[in-house]
């Protein structure tokens, strides 16, 4: 295990978050939707930074980040989640410890209004790391996650996404509709908005102990039963205090194939690259060369921040020990 500093020092904290990235330009955007993403993006911060003021862990504060992120509507995780093809909310959600390696997650569940607390309830109170389906619905509700129906996730606007979706793009379970070439994205790889609304945080406590948190509703249009990068430990989510703390957002096939957060903290580990440059090199070389977009956060232990991507913006912030928070959404 990596050593921890013993020594508390509020110097360190740190926090960085996102909700997604894509084709957000200054063009496309209104003045009072910018304003309310910048609302949203303000609040998950300020959420897991009370926890790190008052000398509290990093998993508590990715927690409560993404948790604030999940009940905004405007975001792709929790009450905002986008629909499957066949009209339903499934959700994944990850989280890890940087310190401890312990990391829980859940796929693919349908009732719980908060897949975070639900992907936490694994990690400290199970022996698994991933819990799927029925099961990890039914594992939520023994662990005090809020139970909720169907319908508690319905916004007018993921409906409308998804039947602008469904026109587009061809979704035939009984048939292969992969692409001719795998550099190619399929149709429905990408988001009927061309943005991805998945959540996610990474933070560094008083101690020096990072983790990492993503939660997301997938990708609009998705087939039944798919899962994507954010459930998956070393894909979407990934944390350890001897190199660094990611979460991405983006087509998730392309983060799986890639192991894209593992691959940033492995170029550190092995080749010493610093944070900065194992991010760049992750999604230039290991996603952008393959067809795949998006982006991720990163933060290491020194409390160096890396926000990185190949999409036209990703709504994303930080704060640090001064506690004003810092929120950007464009290229620029
Ligand atoms: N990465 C997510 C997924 O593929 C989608 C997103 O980032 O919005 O499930």
């Amino acid at each position: 295990m990596p050593e921890t500093p013993d020594t508390p020092d509020r110097q360190r904290n740190t926090l960085v978050v996102h909700g997604g990235a894509g084709a957000i330009t200054r063009k496309t955007m209104t003045p009072a939707v910018e304003a309310q993403y910048r609302i949203g993006l303000e609040r998950a911060l300020q959420a897991g930074y009370r926890i790190l003021a008052a000398g509290g862990h990093s998993v508590d504060a990715v927690m409560a980040a993404t948790m604030a992120f999940e009940d905004d509507f405007l975001f792709n995780a929790g009450k905002g989640s986008v629909f499957t093809h066949d009209g339903m909310i499934e959700m994944d959600a990850a989280i890890m410890d940087g310190r401890s390696g312990d990391a829980g997650a859940v796929a693919g569940v349908t009732t719980v209004k908060n897949p975070i607390v639900a992907a936490r309830a694994v990690m400290d109170r199970s022996r698994h790391v991933l819990l799927i389906g029925d099961g990890a619905d039914r594992f939520a509700a023994l662990h005090n996650s809020e139970i909720v129906d169907q319908a508690y996730f319905f916004t007018r606007h993921r409906w409308d996404q998804l039947q602008k979706a469904r026109e587009k793009e061809r979704v035939r379970p009984d048939h292969d509709d992969r692409p001719a070439s795998t550099s190619a994205p399929p149709s429905h790889d990408r988001q009927s908005d061309n943005k991805f609304g998945t959540v996610g945080a990474v933070a560094l406590d008083c101690l020096g102990n990072l983790a990492a948190a993503t939660s997301t509703g997938g990708l609009t249009n998705k087939l039944y039963g798919r899962v994507g990068d954010s459930a998956i430990i070393g894909a979407g989510t990934y944390a350890d205090n001897a190199t660094a703390a990611i979460s991405g957002t983006g087509v998730g096939e392309y983060f799986m194939r890639a192991l894209l957060a593992y691959d940033i903290a492995a170029r550190m580990k092995y080749t010493k690259a610093s944070l900065s440059d194992a991010v760049d090199q992750a999604i230039y070389c290991a996603l952008e060369s393959k067809g795949g977009e998006g982006g991720v956060i990163a933060l290491d232990a020194g409390g160096n921040i890396k926000c990185s991507f190949n999409t036209k913006g990703m709504y994303r912030g930080y704060i640090t020990n001064d506690g004003k928070p810092v929120v950007q959404l464009y290229k620029d």
